[in-house]
């Protein structure tokens, strides 16, 4: 069993490791965190298909959630402008 948490493989296979990366306190505002969603999924690797678990980690701490899922998408969408940006320099360059 794996557990994929911010598009990284944690392998679980010992439950005992979800444990304590839960009890970590939140590292915004040092309150407690939950698991909000847990979804089944199918993994293909080298070895085969392995059944792997997506879990998201939120802050139980309502504001502060709130405020992390702000931020990530004004992230996003920086990231987003910014890699449009470049995209449209290079297709400038080519043209010139
Ligand atoms: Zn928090």
């Amino acid at each position: 069993m794996h557990y994929v948490e911010a598009f990284v493989i944690i392998d679980a296979s010992n439950m005992n490791d979800k444990v304590p990366y839960l009890e970590q306190p939140c590292e915004r505002c040092g309150g407690k965190k939950a698991i909000s969603k847990v979804r089944n999924g199918k993994l293909q690797n080298l070895s085969g298909v392995s059944k792997i678990e997506y879990s998201q980690i939120i802050c139980m701490d309502k504001t502060c959630q709130k405020e992390f899922e702000t931020r990530l998408q004004e992230k996003t969408e920086k990231e987003a402008a910014i890699k449009l940006k470049r995209e449209e320099n290079k297709a400038a360059r080519v043209r010139a």
